[in-house]
């Protein structure tokens, strides 16, 4: 971390002096007593397991040199601590000031689905030129973004940073952290619809990243999406888009090849023309590697080396894993899902030439438009020629549902309404060489069933 004073966090955050003397250098921060260290910050949250409140003096005793807290807490150590309103939002503020000193290229992520994946092309392609942070797995709310930003040191030159949100204001704070001077949206979906009410409203939330975007920086657009081309003419800064579909894009793909485990196309636009080949499968990785190559361009790395790192670029866990399970085949896909993560999956799955197996389990927080997504995956269910569907779940029947009235066989049709239940028919239906696709909200937990095909199969 970018060393800060304690004297400069206690100006920072606002806050307020309930102990010792503000002396002091912080180099990290920490949420979770157990690591906390020499010169450590650590900032008690109150969880829903744990309240950190209660942890305020294990962290000193490990050698913590502060502590943020939200409530008065009593320890007999002499230790500075500082009182703020809410300590997440401090640790926020804190970020601010380290991301301004940090003072790197940034790049801002958000959209519904592929962020992620955007963010791991990208960070492949800036670390061709530059040495790129980015979040770790998954954390990107108001908690993982600063703890992403005080991972930073001096030796950092470029930031990738994933933001996420399930309702307004959210990206506006997690923005005004990151201050980007890249922002990338990689489309408007229908995650959180059910508190966000429309897909015009989640554009709204997503939209707060430009407010915060340098005003001489850039927005690279998914062009494929309706949505965000409705709006682009609203957006301040220097807009360049990427599209498969869209042939008016600044950037565009042709000339795409899925196959089993990769997928490959030409990229081209504003003078710059180079073949692109993914180590994973799914065209839906296009749009998301566009943006990256967009990235890449815009913060002047040569196109060869974007090539170069998109080919070697790798993803995070459980988001289209492809593991050989004894005779089988497993996707792993069970991280999280979303209609358009669904499809884009099944296509997937589709291009393989053995027998397909989809497991599907519930898409949540999809609230009234919920029957009609899960209906509409069902009828890709059939178009996609899966061979055995297997969903679990109260909502994913209407997959099966969706699938039976496009023509799928009933006898290919299981439904159930638990993880476990799913097992028996695993075990009697699995077939040699079979390909089976397992995906669904991270609420299911699907990755059981993962786990369950390789200690069977
Ligand atoms: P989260 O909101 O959980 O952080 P995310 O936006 O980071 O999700 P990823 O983890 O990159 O998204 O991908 C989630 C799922 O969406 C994966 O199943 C992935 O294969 C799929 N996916 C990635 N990019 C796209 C895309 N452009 N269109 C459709 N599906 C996509
Ligand atoms: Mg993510």
């Amino acid at each position: 971390m970018i060393p800060v004073s304690v004297s400069e966090i206690l100006q920072v955050v606002g806050g307020r002096l309930l102990h010792g003397t503000p002396a002091g250098t912080v180099t990290s921060v920490v949420t979770d007593s157990r690591k906390a260290a020499e010169n450590t910050l650590f900032v008690a949250i109150p969880g829903e397991n744990a309240d950190g409140h209660a942890f305020v003096e294990k962290a000193f005793a490990q050698g913590a040199v502060c502590a943020l807290v939200e409530r008065e807490v009593e320890i007999n150590l002499n230790h500075p601590v500082i009182f703020v309103e809410n300590t997440v939002r401090a640790m926020g503020a804190l970020a601010q000031l380290v991301i301004k000193r940090l003072c790197v290229p940034t790049v801002g992520i958000t959209g519904s689905v592929g962020k992620t994946t955007t963010r791991d092309m990208t960070h492949a392609v800036l670390s061709a030129k530059f040495n790129t942070l980015k979040n770790k797995n998954n954390f990107n709310n108001e908690i993982g973004v600063p703890l992403t930003v005080f991972e930073a040191d001096e030796t950092i030159t470029a930031a990738v940073i994933e933001m996420g949100m399930d309702n307004f204001g959210e990206i506006d704070r997690l923005s005004a952290i990151v201050q980007p001077n890249a922002a990338i949206v990689t489309n408007i979906g229908m995650s959180h619809i059910e508190r966000l009410g429309s897909q015009e409203n989640i554009y709204r939330a997503k939209s707060e990243l430009f407010a915060h975007t340098k005003k001489d920086g850039v927005v690279i657009l998914n062009g494929d999406d309706k949505i965000l081309m409705a709006h682009k003419d609203e957006i301040s800064q220097k807009v360049i888009t990427v599209g498969v579909k869209n042939p008016t894009a600044d950037f565009t793909a042709s000339d795409i090849k899925a196959e089993e485990d990769s997928v490959t196309f030409r990229f081209s636009g504003l003078g710059h023309e180079f073949k692109v080949a993914l180590p994973v499968p799914g065209e839906h990785n296009v749009s998301d590697a566009l943006l990256a190559c967009a990235a890449g361009i815009y913060f002047g790395v040569p196109d060869a080396k974007i090539a170069e790192a998109l080919q070697n670029f790798t993803l995070t866990g459980m988001r289209m894993d492809i593991i050989r399970c004894g005779s089988i085949t497993v996707i792993n896909d069970c991280y999280n899902a979303a209609p358009a993560s669904v499809s884009a999956a099944l296509s997937v799955l589709s291009k393989r030439r053995d027998r397909k197996v989809a497991v599907l389990g519930d898409i949540a927080a999809l609230g009234a438009y919920s029957y009609n997504a899960h209906r509409e995956l069902g009828a890709e269910v059939t178009k996609n020629g899966i061979d055995l569907l297997i969903t679990v779940g109260e909502n994913a029947r209407f997959i099966a549902e969706g699938a039976f009235e496009n023509g799928m066989d009933s006898m290919n049709i299981i439904s159930v309404d638990t993880v476990e239940e799913i097992y028996p028919y695993l075990s009697s239906s699995i077939k040699e060489n079979d390909v089976v696709l397992v995906k669904a909200s991270r609420v299911m937990g699907l990755e059981r069933v993962t786990e369950f095909l390789k200690n069977n199969f």
